[in-house]
C-alpha cells in the first residue's frame, strides 16, 4: 500500500541510463518494466507457460562399474575413484606420492570356434578371468572443480559479471531437491541446475537484496517475490519472457492466485525491487564504463559505494 506512485519516479530516474549506452540498456528498460508488470499482474490472471529444464547429472565413470567394484572403492572413503587418465581428462591430476587403489576387471580373451550348422569360422569372446585395475581416491587428487553436470553451458547468462564485480561466484550444479538454481550470502555463490538465464536473474536479485539488508534463511514470501518480480523485468529486457512464470510463483507465495492479491504482495515489494534494480543497473553500467572508456579516470565511481545508498537518487543526482 502507499507505493503506487513509486514507478513513474523511478522510470524517470533510470531514463537517463538508457542513453549512456553500452552497459546498462537493457536493465535500464527492465527498470521501466517494472510498474507495467505489477500493473498487469495486478488485472490479469496468467497461465504458467515456463518449462525449464534441468541440467543433467554427470555422473562418474564408477556409476557403471559392478555392484562389487563400487563396495571396493566406498570401502576405501570415498565416492569417486578413476583411473589416472580419467583424472586428467577431468581436469585433475594425483597428488605425488599418493598410493592407487585397485578394482578388478574382467579379462577379456577370444578363442576360434566353428558354427556347427554353417561350418563357418568365428571369433568368440570370453572372460578368462579377472586383472587390478589401479585407480585414484577423489581425495588423492587436485586440480579443477569437477563439474557436477553433463553438457554443462559454456557461457554464463547476461549479467554474470555483476554477480562477480559482488564477489559472488556462479556454477552450474545438479539439483538436488528439485530446485532450479540458489544464492548462498554465506559462501557467495549462485548454483544454477538450469541453463535458464531468467533463474540466474531471479538469484541475482536475491544477491543484490542480500546488500541492501539481511536476508531471512529459507523461502520467505516477500524476499521469493521481491527476486522473481526483479527476474521478470530483467527478463523481458534480455528477450526471456517469464511474466506467466512470474505471476504463478508470487500468486504460490501471495497465498493465492487472483490477480488483487497477486498485484498487491507485487506492489509491496515494488520499492525494494526497484532499489534491487537500480543496483544491478548501477553495476552493469560501471562495468560497460570500465569496458568503453578508459579515459573517465576521474569521474566518481558511484557503484562501488555503500550497499545501502539508494541507487535510483544516486542515478538522479
Ligand atoms: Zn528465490
Amino acid at each position: 500500500m502507499g507505493s503506487g506512485d513509486a514507478p513513474a519516479s523511478t522510470g524517470k530516474a533510470h531514463q537517463r541510463d538508457g542513453e549512456s549506452g553500452s552497459g546498462g540498456g537493457a536493465v535500464s528498460r527492465a527498470a521501466d518494466q517494472l510498474g507495467k508488470i505489477a500493473k498487469l499482474f495486478s488485472c490479469k490472471k496468467l497461465p504458467d507457460m515456463v518449462s525449464k529444464s534441468y541440467l543433467e547429472p554427470a555422473g562418474r565413470p564408477s556409476d557403471k562399474w559392478s555392484l562389487g567394484n563400487r563396495l571396493l572403492v566406498m570401502m576405501e572413503g570415498t565416492r569417486d575413484a578413476r583411473g589416472i587418465l580419467q583424472w586428467n581428462a577431468a581436469g585433475r591430476r594425483v597428488v605425488k606420492g599418493r598410493k592407487a587403489i585397485y578394482i578388478l576387471g574382467p579379462t577379456v580373451r577370444s578363442r576360434d570356434e566353428t558354427d556347427e550348422k554353417t561350418g563357418e569360422e568365428r571369433k568368440v569372446k570370453y572372460v578368462a578371468g579377472f586383472h587390478a585395475i589401479p585407480v585414484f581416491r577423489y581425495e588423492d587428487t587436485c586440480g579443477a572443480g569437477l563439474s557436477t553436470v553433463k553438457d554443462e553451458p559454456k557461457k554464463l547468462p547476461p549479467l554474470a559479471d555483476v554477480a562477480a564485480k559482488w564477489g559472488i561466484r556462479t556454477r552450474y550444479d545438479a539439483t538436488e531437491h528439485g530446485e532450479y538454481g540458489s544464492f548462498s550470502p554465506s559462501e557467495g555463490e549462485i548454483r544454477l541446475c538450469t541453463d535458464d538465464a531468467a533463474t540466474f536473474f531471479h538469484e541475482l536479485a536475491h544477491a543484490a537484496h542480500s546488500r541492501l539488508e539481511e536476508l531471512k534463511s529459507g523461502q520467505d514470501p516477500e524476499q521469493e517475490a521481491i527476486a522473481q518480480l526483479a527476474a521478470c523485468a530483467l527478463g523481458r529486457a534480455y528477450g526471456y519472457n517469464v511474466d506467466g512464470y512470474t505471476y504463478n510463483y508470487i500468486a504460490h507465495y501471495a497465498g493465492g492466485n487472483e490477480p488483487e492479491r497477486v498485484g498487491r504482495m507485487c506492489y509491496r515489494v515494488l520499492g525494494k525491487v526497484e532499489r534491487i534494480m537500480g543496483m544491478i543497473l548501477e553495476e552493469e553500467r560501471a562495468a560497460g564504463r570500465d569496458a568503453g572508456k578508459a579515459e573517465s579516470s576521474g569521474g566518481p565511481a558511484p557503484a562501488s559505494g555503500p550497499a545501502d545508498a539508494p541507487p535510483a537518487a544516486a542515478a538522479a543526482s
